[in-house]
């Protein structure tokens, strides 16, 4: 059985604490999904038994040694929801906050119509299937008789796995139509691309300022 939001969300402080320990790694690393009993019964995170029809995950590559003088070293085994909640942490630690704007095309219809909020469902319904985490703006009125309706703006936080994904999605945004384009707010600077190629320079910044974020 797959962890709920809930489990996940109340094992991450152990899992935040478990990173700066240096128990848990603080990057993402390749694991190993797993039903079967061959675990080591306790869970690194929690420090819970991992039952025997349980499914579980081992983060290979990241050798703990065991406390045990002498014992052979070991990589972290973890309930699936302490697993999650660490990838959750490690994935918060290592996203770029980046702010995204797309741009209309000059025929597009306004933003606040029907056809242009149906357009943009559809980019926002691509942007959630990436598992990219993002909030997206609305232009809400105070008149109880105006409907609110959704601006072209998305605040989202990038990390280094999503980066090709959301170069996927813009790409797929510019040839929607002829002339559309998009513009991301990096920390003070805007940078626009019209162009696949111009993605890829947008993509290498977002880069950069992840790097230069946690390498200040
Ligand atoms: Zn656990």
């Amino acid at each position: 059985m797959l962890p709920s939001t809930e489990e996940i969300t109340a094992a991450r402080p152990k899992a935040r604490a478990n990173i700066e320990a240096g128990r848990l790694p603080s990057t993402d690393v390749a694991c190993e999904r797993r039903t079967d009993s061959g675990h080591r019964s306790y869970c690194i995170n929690c420090g819970e038994v991992i039952k025997r029809d349980e499914i579980w995950f081992r983060l290979l590559g990241t050798v703990k040694n065991s406390p045990a003088l002498g014992a052979p070293p070991v990589e972290p085994e973890l309930h699936a929801a302490c697993y999650a909640a660490w990838r959750a942490e490690v994935v918060a630690a290592t996203a770029t906050r980046v702010g995204l704007r797309l741009l209309p095309a000059p025929d597009d219809p306004p933003i606040n119509s029907p056809e242009f909020q149906r357009t943009l469902g559809e980019f926002t319904d691509t942007l959630s299937s990436t598992g990219i985490t993002f909030q997206q703006r609305s232009a809400v009125f105070d008149s109880a008789t105006a409907d609110g309706y959704h601006l072209a703006e998305y605040a989202l936080q990038v990390s280094r796995v999503a980066i090709p994904t959301l170069g996927a999605v813009l790409i797929a945004w510019i040839r929607s139509r002829a002339r559309r384009s998009v513009t991301v707010k990096l920390a003070d600077i805007f940078i626009t691309a019209r162009t696949a190629e111009e993605v890829g320079d947008l993509l290498q910044s977002i880069e950069e300022s992840r790097r230069s974020e946690r390498d200040p």
